[in-house]
């Protein structure tokens, strides 16, 4: 049977080694941490996944935490006024749920489910050496260790990079003892609360390892007041700037949140990185070639929360591709169609993420408007973070913007 070694137990690389797994391939996981150690440390992400990423990990019997995990059925948008009211406030329904699972539970969980499979876990950080020298002895080398250090084996495309430096500033706490939003307390929704000028915070139900929580997390315009952040490494301290920016710029928010705590010690993080589109194939210094997998070659801002569901993707696209190679050779035409299929839906996100993360022009900010009176929209936008191809029909150009508009509003 082939030989592949995948570097990086995330969602890409644990999705993907399951999934060769139940095909019979002879799959190595490199992981730089053990599963203890996983669910021991820090969240990693808000990783909150919409219905067809779920769909890949069910197609594969992975969707372990499913009943457990609170079922996100809509998605709401708040715009802030000046004086600190709200401008906009609308929820559209999702026409099938999304939910957010820890991902030390997910991520631990799935290792053991690997290992218990008789799936070869190495306990290491990879480096370029490493894998210099296991590409010689797999049939391929899969690189899936999310934005660390081995993407600089991976060249940036600038073409596909309009950002090079962090276009916000990222700070979660994963609090339990959250209030119902009042508007719908009989459904869980993700809050997009917009701050213009200022930045973003999301609020979503998830799972996580004490159970049901909920998670604040700021996105700041780097520079401004939401950028604060950094340096704090006390979590309650964390949890306690998270409250006080909510007092000042969402009290509807915060009226909800006067009584949280933090779930646990690694309940907080903080860190910004650039959006980055990077070249596929890495070239080690011995000639041999690895595939980057998700994060490695697309990561976007998680401003529209959808870097675990691209991972998702990713690695159902690459199931497809390695599967269809049979016994034929992964060379690099491989390797470059491989990614090319997966860019296909991944371009949509790139493009979608990366207009979100600039001003909105006045059509966006008029179909975010209407949302408010026209459900069909608030809907549509909703259903636009499971698909975000979508957009190209109704939201970048002004016409199609305003053809639309027009068409719901005549009914
Ligand atoms: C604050 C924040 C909020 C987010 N919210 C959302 C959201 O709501 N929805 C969403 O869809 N996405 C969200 N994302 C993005 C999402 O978490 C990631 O895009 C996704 O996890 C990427 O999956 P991956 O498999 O590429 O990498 P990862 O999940 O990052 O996995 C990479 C793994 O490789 C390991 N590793 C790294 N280097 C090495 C090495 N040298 N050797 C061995 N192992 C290594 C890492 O420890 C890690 O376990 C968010 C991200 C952040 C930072």
């Amino acid at each position: 049977m082939r030989k592949i070694l995948i570097v990086g137990a995330g969602q890409s690389g644990l999705q993907l080694a399951l999934g060769l797994q139940q095909h019979g391939y002879e799959v190595t996981l490199m992981s730089n941490r053990t599963a203890d150690e996983i669910r021991a440390g820090r969240v990693m992400s808000t990783q909150c996944m919409f219905h067809t990423a779920l769909q890949h990990e069910r197609d594969l019997q992975l969707n372990f935490w499913e009943s457990q995990a609170p079922r996100i059925e809509g998605l709401g948008v708040s715009v802030a006024a000046p004086d600190s009211s709200r401008a906009v406030d609308w929820v559209g329904k999702l026409d099938g749920y999304a939910q957010s699972v820890d991902q030390r539970l997910k991520m631990a969980g799935w290792l053991e489910t690997f290992a218990q499979r008789g799936g070869q876990v190495v306990v290491h950080g990879a480096a370029v050496s490493d894998l210099d020298y296991f590409s010689r002895t797999y049939d391929l080398v899969l690189v899936s260790a999310g934005k660390g250090e081995l993407v600089s084996m991976f060249e940036r495309d600038a073409s596909r990079s309009p950002y090079d430096t962090p276009q916000r500033a990222l700070a979660v706490a994963y609090v339990h003892g959250l209030g119902p939003r009042p508007e719908h307390p009989e459904f869980d929704a993700v809050r997009c609360n917009l701050v213009p000028g200022v930045g973003e915070m999301f609020i979503m139900p998830t799972v996580t390892l004490s159970g049901r929580a909920d998670i604040l997390f700021w996105e700041g315009v780097p520079g401004g007041p939401l950028d604060a952040f950094q340096g704090v490494k006390d979590p309650n301290e964390h949890l306690a700037l998270t409250l006080e920016l909510m007092e000042k710029y969402l009290p509807w928010e915060y009226a909800r949140a006067t009584r949280v705590e933090l779930t646990d010690a690694g309940g907080t993080l903080e860190g910004r990185y650039a959006p980055t589109v990077r070249k596929p194939v890495g070239r080690l210094p011995s000639g041999g070639l690895v595939l980057g997998v998700a994060d490695v070659v697309v990561a976007n801002d998680p401003i529209t929360g959808q870097g675990s569901n691209s991972a998702s993707k990713c690695a159902a696209a690459y199931l497809a591709s390695i599967l269809e190679r049979g016994d034929k050779p992964f060379d690099e035409e491989w390797m470059q169609s491989a990614f090319d299929r997966y860019w296909e839906t991944a371009q949509h996100v790139t493009k979608w993420t990366n207009a979100m993360l600039a001003p909105p022009p006045e059509h966006v900010l008029n179909i975010i408007g209407a949302a408010g009176g026209l459900q069909p929209v608030a809907d549509r936008f909703a259903n636009g973070f499971n698909d975000p191809a979508d957009f190209e029909n109704f939201f970048y150009d002004p016409a199609k913007a305003e053809a639309y508009l027009a068409e719901v509003t005549q009914g």
